[in-house]
């Protein structure tokens, strides 16, 4: 007689939460690596001279741009941009460069292909940011055209036949860009943080996501998972009868959320102000559609990644107007961020080169000490735009470190019949936002970069989730000193880092004392109607909690705790 094996137990693993809600499906595993084996097989390629051995990288390296092509043309949006990207990169001339000086020095092909990565990875990882972010495209890149020279599937992201749990050590923006959400149910990383690619890519398509689980990559493909975004856990082979029940509540409860139509209040009436961050004409356009009063951080650099040089006053109009237009009914307003260039966005006309440390560097504000003209014809541009469509415009300026500088930006966007404000992203504008106040008409808390200089922990280092977790006590101080300032001055205080989208701390932001919330579109929904749940009161309570708790688990635990009760 045969006795079959008993089943293995469930297991649970934990990360931080960055996507709420519940999926339950078999893992999929992330492909990474190119097998050796084949890659032993290959050899030198037998190439008869470098020339040849060129020509077969420009058809890996071809095949590979084709590939992200292709995929770019199937999404929109963030995702085609990403893919594009990795496009242009694995078309590269200087990696194409660096490919053929290594064949030149005799390298065999694969080595050459990895030689020339790795010296480009070097560079973009020394400029740190979003440029290191870059590093993972660029490996990514490299296993894709290795994999085509010796004749294998590229790696990453497998085609899923069922509903799946995507599990990898972390995932490319190549990866997650064109991911369908109806057969990727949850993404599952063993690193990355908050602000990660995956996390961003995973907020936009409205997927649990659970990133820096550690242990995530042993679990075997198959293997029955319950991800949930909203705890950070994972569990192994969870009982099936209970975890059809967890996700079918959560279903319930997401429809529900989606039936929601602002504008926001408390469960006792109290307003507060639910608005999008946007990043140009188009996002704007979508995000108007949303049940927001407005744009709480129109990120304008973005709209010039690519751009070699500083557009003229009039082009800039032409490319805040539309911005301004998608919410020129007469009831909203948008906050206009002036150029948050250098550090992790550098832009070609602004940033400094050769930084030793980008982040502490010369960025945001801090670019016009030596080149006024830069905020000047920005806030002249933003200007003519504001008069064009006549929706009321509020300025503000990213990485104000003093009363001084709030005092000086203040007056160049009041003199053009502006209202001024400023981010407080650095620990010393929460800790003077009263005087901060006495200069400006409102903060916005920018708690990306406030969590990154409260805890000195790179926002993008994917190894330090733990820290860059903006439920850390020592951040959420800062922003109740800044909270509770604003109530003093009777002036408007908001949150507009990824914060502010999670509905539980955005219940504890709005009991402090925070009066607008700016997050993703895609959050707005789940963000209003868990305000609409829960009294002021209770808000009031969420924060004493996650104000005295001693870490980000402690806090969560006890917020949600009172948000259920
Ligand atoms: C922030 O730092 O929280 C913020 C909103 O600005 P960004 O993410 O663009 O740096
Ligand atoms: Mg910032």
């Amino acid at each position: 007689m045969s006795v079959s094996p008993p089943p293995l137990p469930a297991s649970v693993l934990s990360g931080t939460p960055v996507v709420p809600g519940i999926a339950h499906a078999p893992a999929l595993l992330v492909r990474g690596e190119v097998s050796e084996s084949a890659i032993l097989a290959f050899g030198d390629g037998g190439f008869s001279d470098p020339e040849a051995a060129l020509a077969a990288y420009d058809a890996a390296a071809e095949a590979v741009a084709e590939g992200f092509a292709a995929k770019a043309a199937k999404v929109s949006g963030a995702s085609a941009e990403v893919l594009s990207a990795s496009a242009g990169l694995a078309r590269d001339k200087g990696l194409r460069g660096g490919v053929k000086k290594a064949l030149t020095s005799g390298q065999p092909l694969v080595e050459a292909v990895r030689a020339a990565v790795a010296q480009f990875v070097d560079v973009f990882t020394a400029m740190g940011g979003l440029m290191a972010e870059r590093a993972t495209d660029l490996h990514d890149i490299e296993r894709r055209v290795v994999a085509h020279l010796v004749g294998e599937p590229e790696p990453g992201v497998p085609t899923p036949d069922q509903p799946s749990v995507l599990v990898a050590a972390d995932l490319a923006p190549s990866d997650t860009a064109g991911l369908d959400p109806t057969v990727v149910l949850a993404l599952v990383t063993e690193r990355g943080g908050p602000t990660s690619h995956t996390a961003i890519i995973a907020r936009q398509l409205g997927i649990p996501c659970v990133v820096g689980v550690a242990g995530a990559v042993g679990i075997e493909a198959g293997t029955p998972l319950l991800v949930d975004g909203t705890l950070g856990s994972v569990e192994l082979r969870p009982d099936p009868v209970e975890a059809h029940r967890r996700v079918a509540q959560d279903r319930a409860e997401r429809a529900l959320l989606e039936s929601w139509t602002g504008p926001a209040r408390t469960a006792d009436g109290v307003a507060v102000k639910v608005l999008a961050n946007v990043a140009d004409g188009e996002s704007a356009r979508t995000a108007s559609q949303a049940p927001v009063e407005g744009v709480g951080l129109f990120r304008t650099e973005l709209c010039f990644l690519n751009r070699q040089d500083e557009p003229s006053v009039e082009e800039q109009a032409d490319i805040y107007a539309p911005v301004l237009e998608a919410f020129a009914d007469g009831e909203r307003y948008v906050v206009v961020r002036t150029l948050d260039a250098g550090s992790d966005k550098p832009i070609a006309f602004a940033t400094h080169e050769g930084e030793e440390n980008p982040a502490l560097g010369v960025r945001g504000l801090r670019l016009c000490y030596d080149n006024p003209g830069l905020l000047e014809h920005q806030l002249d541009g933003i200007a003519q735009a504001a008069a064009r469509t006549g929706t009321p415009t509020w300025v503000m300026a990213p990485m104000v470190a003093t009363a001084e500088e709030a005092r000086d930006f203040a007056a160049r966007v009041r003199s053009r019949g502006l209202k001024a404000g400023i981010m407080v992203e650095i620990p010393s504008a929460a800790l003077l936002a009263n005087r901060m106040l006495e200069e400006v008409d409102f903060l916005s808390i920018g708690t990306n970069d406030l969590t990154q200089y409260t805890m000195a922990a790179d926002r993008m280092a994917t190894d330090l989730a733990r820290l860059t977790d903006p439920w850390q006590p020592a951040v959420l101080r800062l922003v109740a000193i800044t909270a509770e300032a604003g109530r003093h001055a009777g002036k408007p205080v908001g949150v507009c880092g990824e914060a502010a989208a999670d509905p539980a701390l955005a219940c504890a932001l709005v009991g402090m004392g925070v009066t607008s919330l700016s997050m993703a579109p895609a959050s707005v929904r789940a963000v209003g109607a868990t305000l609409g749940k829960v009294t002021m009161a209770t808000c009031v309570e969420a924060a004493e909690a996650a104000l005295a708790a001693t870490d980000p688990q402690a806090a969560r635990a006890a917020v949600r705790a009172l948000l259920e009760a």
